[in-house]
């Protein structure tokens, strides 16, 4: 972070202090409103920029965008940034997040204190928002901690979308127990990833739904399932299908019920067609799939949230280990499921799924950019908005934040990156957010204001 941004950042450390003694403290800084003028917008939609224009905040709501001028008077105490003409966009969503897995290794994660585990996390979600995403979908782990954290305002970081545990069989992806830890005992105490709500096993319908409403009860906003198995995991080979179609069922009834849905890990054919059978809204990954496949995620309106991991993330698994091998084997796959994705126009989101690599996390922006690889620049930047704004929707009344996300219009969630310079016409400005993402505003407060003003 910038010295300026630092600066910038330093009234939000006095309103957690303030607020925290008691039911004097003053009103929150993000009701004072704030007047981008001179902004051309990506509005998370269209593929152009508009002409100048003036966007007003109020509270946390982009209240008013007009080519005309807008008065500061209308507000008591406005900050008004002059935009220069340059773009005002949505902020950044990644819907494939691991807010607590981004920056621990597996053994810290699984050996080390809880503690000093989401204090990492909590660091790492201030990066995040510094990088310009301003929300994430969180699928899979203790998260709920954190959320709250960033929600009340003591840490900086963005909107989660938690999942909390990721669910998963005996063996499958998610299970890191040791064979020493078996056979599991009913009623014996539970695994460490288990404990710490990083993962919960489950091996009938009946536990399936235990473990699903648990979730819930916590505030998930979807819950995650491993369909097939994983990379990073060391008991689930590529191939295996995990749960059966009536414990992927139960799981679609239990978060159906409760007004949201079950998105499924999964890369083979195999895996994602069962998963399609029991109910289920979004596949994450699909690296594996065939045609045919393709055509039934589209067909069925289902929500591809793939990645286009790069070779280096390989690099968190040993030479010659087992995870490596499938890491390869899945990153092959990259090319071929995005142009199926095109070819059927399945409805396809964007996220990274950053595991263990906090080196990879900080390339966040160039991750995104390399989707050109596909898309045009314009249609990259929608899916991470406006596209992915769709997806989270699917939430339903159990969306954590309501309100409109990844657009930029009159009424919608005010999370904007004022960039210095076309990001339609050069989509790399992504890539060094410290330079080139002038201002950071998520709910209506600033978190970064390089412009000073
Ligand atoms: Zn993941």
């Amino acid at each position: 972070m910038s010295r300026r941004s630092f600066v910038a950042t330093i009234p939000l450390v006095g309103l957690v202090l303030s607020s925290a003694v008691g039911a004097q403290a003053p009103a929150p800084a993000h009701r004072i409103g704030t007047l981008f003028q001179n902004v051309r917008i990506f509005d998370g939609k269209s593929g152009t920029l508009s002409a100048p224009m003036n966007v007003l905040v109020r509270g946390n709501t982009i209240e008013k965008i007009t080519e005309g001028p807008i008065s500061a008077a209308i507000l008591d105490n406005p900050r008004v940034i002059d935009g220069g003409g340059r773009t005002l966009m949505p902020g950044l969503i990644d819907v494939h997040w691991h807010t607590m897995l981004v920056r621990p290794t597996p053994a810290a994660l699984l050996t080390g204190d809880i503690g000093h585990l989401n204090l990492v996390a909590g660091a790492e979600a201030t990066a995040t928002l510094m990088r310009g995403f301003t929300t994430v979908r969180d699928l899979g782990g203790p998260a709920f901690g954190l959320k709250r954290a960033i929600d009340e305002g003591t840490v900086a970081g963005p909107r989660i979308f938690p999942s909390g545990a990721i669910i998963t069989v005996t063996s499958g992806h998610g299970d890191f127990r040791q064979p020493f830890e078996l056979p599991r005992i009913l009623g014996a105490p539970q695994s460490r990833g288990e404990q710490t709500g990083a993962a919960m096993v489950a091996d009938s319908p009946d536990e399936v739904r235990v473990r699903v409403r648990e979730q819930l009860m916590l505030g998930a906003s979807q819950i995650k399932l491993t369909a097939g198995g994983g990379v990073a995991s060391p008991h689930s080979p590529l191939d295996v299908s995990t749960f059966t179609e009536a414990e992927l069922r139960a799981a679609v009834e239990a978060a159906e019920n409760w007004g949201t849905y079950v998105t499924v890990h999964a890369y083979t054919s195999d895996s994602i067609r069962r998963a399609i059978a029991a109910g289920v809204k979004c596949i994450e990954h699909g690296h594996l799939m065939d045609e045919p496949t393709a055509k039934l995620i589209a067909e069925n309106g289902i929500w591809l949230s793939t990645q286009a991991f790069p070779d280096e993330m390989a690099d968190a698994f040993p030479p010659g280990s087992f995870e490596r091998a499938k890491a390869v084997e899945v990153f092959a796959g990259t090319d071929r499921t995005f142009a199926l994705a095109k070819k059927y126009k399945i409805k396809t989101a964007f996220g990274t799924d950053i595991l263990f690599s906090p080196g990879l996390a900080q390339r966040h922006g160039e991750l995104l950019a390399n989707l050109v690889h596909w898309y045009t620049p314009a249609e990259t930047l929608g899916m991470a908005t406006g596209t992915n704004a769709q997806l989270l929707a699917l939430s339903g009344k159990r969306n954590p934040y309501p309100g409109k996300l990844g657009v930029v219009e009159e009424g919608a969630l005010a999370d904007l990156l004022l960039v210095d310079g076309d990001p339609i016409a050069n989509i790399k400005l992504l890539e060094d957010p410290e330079k080139n993402l002038l201002v950071i505003m998520k709910d209506g407060r600033i978190y970064k204001n390089a412009l000073g003003q």
